[in-house]
């Protein structure tokens, strides 16, 4: 295992792949929007010179790692010698799927192709390809290069063989694994979207102001974030894209919270946008 295409260069996708390159990967990282590329160089840039300043990277380690990420718009270029493909595209079924009909055509036939999806399923990607045996669901979280899981999740056809790989990537990269079969959000997901939508309930209710309720999460029941500044982390778009799946699959319980879909109805998508269930406008650490 070399060669890491990253497909997808938004909040996650810059993510897998500064954990990639810092794995010793040859990274590749591909996005559609040539705007999205530039802030990724310029986030992982800037955030592995904080981990130096902060002792949590060496300077040579840096060094090493940043010449060995490629950025590209051309999928073919991206993907053509990779070992392992990870994709990060929006959480929208038809785009993976078209993403992944496109993998299967360029990639060579040991290439496994993973998507980081937060909730949907690897089994429904994975039958639009000649290879079901070689894909899988490896989800990553925000920010990847701090948190220590990947939720790998075996689709109906998974080898063996595969998940093996996908849990002796995250190895590499130094995150922890969890095998996980099949179910709509996994278990990560299906947790926190109820968590989360419940909270921005409570906010539309009145129960209590934004900031209480994550204070009331973490000083009461040990969070170590609250569940409004979390959403606003992860971004509100997506994890109304995360509520509506679940609302699809799983029903009732995941209806979105109608303030949620307001929210994004305005623009306001959280860190990204700079102003979520919190304002991030003059912030220092947006
Ligand atoms: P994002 O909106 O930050 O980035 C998505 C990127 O995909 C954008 O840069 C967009 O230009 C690009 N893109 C869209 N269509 C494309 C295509 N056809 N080919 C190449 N690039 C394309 O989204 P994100 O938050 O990084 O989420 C990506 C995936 O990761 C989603 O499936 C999401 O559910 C999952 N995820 C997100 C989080 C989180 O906290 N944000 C956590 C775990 C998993």
């Amino acid at each position: 295992m070399r060669n890491l295409a990253v497909v997808g260069a938004g909040v996650m996708g810059r993510g897998i792949a500064y954990v990639g390159a810092l794995a010793g990967f040859n990274v590749y990282l591909q996005d559609i929007n040539e705007a999205a590329l530039d802030k990724a160089k310029n986030d992982i840039e800037q955030e592995m010179s904080k981990s130096v300043q902060r002792g949590y990277l060496q300077q040579q380690q840096v060094e090493e790692a940043l010449p060995r990420i490629f950025y590209t718009t051309n999928l073919e270029k991206a993907s053509r010698e990779a070992d392992l493909v990870i994709e990060a595209v929006l959480e929208v079924m038809d785009i993976k799927i078209d993403v992944f009909k496109k993998l299967d055509q360029i990639c060579p036939p040991h290439t496994v192709l993973a998507t980081n999806t937060s909730t949907m399923s690897p089994t429904e990607i994975a039958a639009q390809t000649s290879r079901p045996d070689k894909c899988v669901a490896m989800h990553f979280f925000n920010p990847v290069h701090k948190m220590k899981l990947i939720e790998i999740i075996r689709g109906l056809d998974t080898s063996d063989e595969t998940v093996e790989l996908a849990k002796q990537v995250g190895s590499r990269m130094g995150k922890e694994t969890v095998e996980v079969n099949e179910f709509p959000g996994f278990v990560t997901s299906r947790m926190n979207c109820l968590i989360g939508n419940e909270a921005m309930n409570m906010l539309m209710e009145g129960v209590a102001s934004a900031e209480d309720i994550d204070k009331a999460m973490k000083l009461g029941l040990n969070h170590p974030m609250g569940p409004l500044e979390l959403a606003d982390l992860v971004g509100l778009d997506t994890r109304l894209r995360n509520m509506e799946y679940l609302y699809q699959t799983l029903g009732e319980k995941y209806r979105p919270c109608p303030l949620l879909v307001k929210y994004v109805k305005a623009g306001r998508l959280g860190r990204k946008s700079g102003r979520g269930f919190y304002n991030y406008e003059n912030r220092q650490d947006q």
